[in-house]
């Protein structure tokens, strides 16, 4: 009996339009649990590095959580992973909502897609019966609306269809996967979808998940729920709002955006507003906010709240999700109005809510400094607020220019030349992050943004404090219920950090403590997405409810897999090695790990490689970031080293150029 998970995996052919149910290996999930762990060891074995991301050979995983489905709080993520059109590495990205627990209710952990179909197609999942079904009449139909279609079509109000837009359709490179209130977004795995022209994935399970030890579970989860009721009444004391509290950033509850408004750029990356926030605009935004926001709403079994459905004046309701409640209107330097109008349009499409806007808003300066000129943008409005509908249209049908933005802004700018390089600013491994341009280094958020490879910073930061406290007092009465932490020694790293002086950034924590940390609060996101955890509950806010000694637990009573935190460290190391092993084996070196340039005004480089070399040698990989033979052997992952000799990985010393061709054929614009 297989407990937590269904044991099967759902295998679909689209160029032939087979269908199989696979009997998984038990063992493979005691090695790589579920979810993002499996779908890597999948993609390592099935997709070589010469599979191109537009390629039928390149698969589209959509994997649950080993405890989605279970009764534990907050473990609804669906984890799709795919070849990314963008950074031609492994993307790896999350959808909340409901999707994951309905796929394994109907028997299954994963539906792997291969091929490619002749033409549009979507994929009915109801328990036992499979089908492949023409999507013909659901061509160019927006993200939500296709849902609603989908489930008055088959009568099924229950379904949940995860949908791809316009953008997905024509392949723009930041194309999403939506979803319920949720939406899988970075790296471009909507485009890939598109590819494969498959317009929605669509499931209803009516079956039971099994628990290993139920009664001891269900114990689990109440500690759990009751933890979380005390932490909302109780938020951590001293840090900011967004950290203090549980749940992904309660973006739809706040008024409040001062902190946002002022700390985080506008425009294209470029200007910082530190006296935006005041009694006017608080006003006028909360008013917008009050008008537009219908209800609060939670993905599967969970109290949270931190989603809403919208109603913009004139536009269908729909439902929004965190942060980018403020990126379009930071990009366009407009207003609440504007964001929450415009997002509407960007969620029917399916788009990433942090690219797309970076992307428009990156046009719009080029166009300023006359790089871009009317004639490449021809009938594009003067207004500024009608500039933004107008490119968003453009790219994701990708019509003149849109078709070079389409491919984000590292990519569009190498079509464009002129110069429009230095334009595209904002980048990490090709990919656009968040708006953040700051003063002084900080040694942390160094190793996380260079060495991440989920490439989203709000999905690798959390459990340390951003800030040192100011006084002693403040610093004592935080540590002394951070039960939370592995080990006694982040206390006392976190004691004697200091604003000012000696032990003050960027020489404190040490280099030493600083990997310590990274790896710390990298290893809860990878168990979270193994598992299945919304971050929002586990590895992103302080002092969550989910931490590294009640895992082991919930997977020992859940999957019935005896767990210790030793064991589950060693697991959780494997498969983010082999993550790392896919991008290595795909090009990636220590040359494409770094921060934007103008990330931080003031830079360390000795500093900054020290942070490096010692942060790989922590990590069991050698100077260019390749894991070596010794750690790979420890881990189990012989296989993976024997690959690495026979394509002579190890005698490549970083000067081989990466992948440098987008997948679109290189224009002149
Ligand atoms: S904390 Fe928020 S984002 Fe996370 S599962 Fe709950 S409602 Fe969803």
């Amino acid at each position: 009996m297989r407990y937590a998970e269904t044991g099967f995996n759902l295998e679909i052919d689209l160029s032939r339009g087979n269908i199989e149910r696979v009997e998984t290996d038990p063992r493979d999930t005691e090695l790589y649990l579920g979810g993002l762990g499996t779908n890597a060891k999948i993609l390592w074995e099935r997709v070589p590095p010469e599979v191109e991301p537009f390629s039928p050979d390149n698969l589209l995983i959509f994997g649950t959580g080993l405890l989605c489905g279970t009764p534990a709080t907050g473990c609804n993520r669906t984890i799709v992973s795919t070849i990314s059109p963008q950074t031609r590495l492994m993307a790896f990205s999350m959808m909340g909502g409901f999707w994951a627990p309905e796929l394994k209710y109907a028997g299954y952990d994963k539906v792997v897609l291969r091929g490619q179909s002749p033409h549009l197609v979507y994929i009915w999942i109801n328990n036992d019966k499979v089908e492949i079904r023409d999507a013909a009449h659901l061509q160019g139909k927006g993200a939500v609306e296709t849902a609603e279609l989908i489930r008055e079509e088959l009568k099924e109000p229950k379904a949940q269809v995860a949908a791809i837009g316009l953008a997905g359709e024509n392949r723009v490179y930041f194309a999403s996967i939506e979803q319920g209130r949720s939406s899988a977004s970075r790296g471009g795995i909507g485009a890939v979808m598109g590819d494969k022209r498959v317009k929605a994935v669509v499931v209803r399970g009516t079956r039971d998940v099994n628990v290993a030890r139920p009664a001891e579970y269900m114990q689990l989860c109440n500690e759990v729920l009751q933890y979380i009721k005390w932490r909302n009444e109780n938020p951590v004391p001293g840090v900011m709002p967004i950290l203090a509290g549980l749940g992904s950033p309660q973006e739809m509850k706040v008024h409040d955006e001062k902190w946002h408004t002022e700390n985080f750029m506008w425009g294209n990356s470029r200007t910082r507003r530190k006296d935006f926030w005041n009694e006017e605009v608080a006003r006028e935004w909360m008013e917008t906010l009050d008008s537009m926001r219908r209800r609060l709403i939670s993905c599967f079994n969970c109290p949270m709240t931190c989603g809403a459905t919208i109603a913009p004046p004139g536009r269908p309701t729909y439902m929004m999700k965190c942060f980018s409640k403020l990126t379009y209107t930071m990009a366009a330097m407009s207003d609440l109005e504007f964001g929450l109008g415009i997002a509407q349009s960007a969620t029917e499409y399916g788009v990433d809510g942090f690219s797309a806007p970076q992307v428009m808003a990156f046009a719009v300066e080029l166009y300023e400094n006359g790089i871009l000129t009317d004639a490449d943008l021809p009938g594009m409005p003067s207004d500024n607020e009608e500039r933004f509908y107008w490119l968003l249209d453009r790219i994701v049908r990708r019509e003149g220019i849109g078709d070079v933005l389409a491919n984000g802004t590292y990519w569009a700018a190498k079509q464009i030349g002129k110069g429009a390089e230095a334009y595209a600013h904002n980048n990490i491994k090709k990919i656009e992050q968040l708006p953040l341009k700051l003063s002084m280094l900080n040694p942390i958020y160094f190793l996380m943004y260079a060495t991440g490879e989920k490439i989203n910073i709000t999905q690798i930061e959390g459990q340390f404090p951003q800030a040192p406290f100011v006084t002693m007092e403040e610093r004592e009465a935080f540590v002394q219920d951070w039960f939370q932490v592995p080990d006694d020694r982040f206390k006392q790293y976190f004691l004697d950090w200091e604003p000012r002086g000696e032990k003050s950034m960027p020489f404190y924590p040490t280099v030493q403590m600083c990997c310590d940390i990274v790896d710390w609060q990298e290893r809860m996101h990878y168990i979270d997405d193994a598992l299945g955890m919304c971050a929002g509950l586990s590895s992103f806010p302080l002092k969550p409810p989910y931490h590294i000694h009640n895992y082991p637990k919930f997977i020992s009573a859940g999957a019935g897999i005896e767990m210790d935190e030793e064991k589950l460290t060693q697991a959780t190391k494997r498969y983010r090695t082999l993550v790392r092993a896919i991008n290595i084996r795909r090009g990636m070196r220590r040359k494409d790990e770094k921060p934007p340039e103008d990330h931080w005004k003031k830079r360390f480089p000795d500093l900054e490689k020290e942070l490096l070399d010692t942060y790989y040698q922590l990590k069991g990989w050698n100077n260019q970031g390749i894991p070596t033979q010794e750690s790979l052997h420890e881990l189990g992952l012989d296989y993976v080293f024997e690959d690495f000799e026979k394509r002579e990985i190890y005698s490549d010393m970083g000067d081989t150029p990466s992948q440098e061709n987008s997948t679109e054929k290189e224009k002149e614009v």
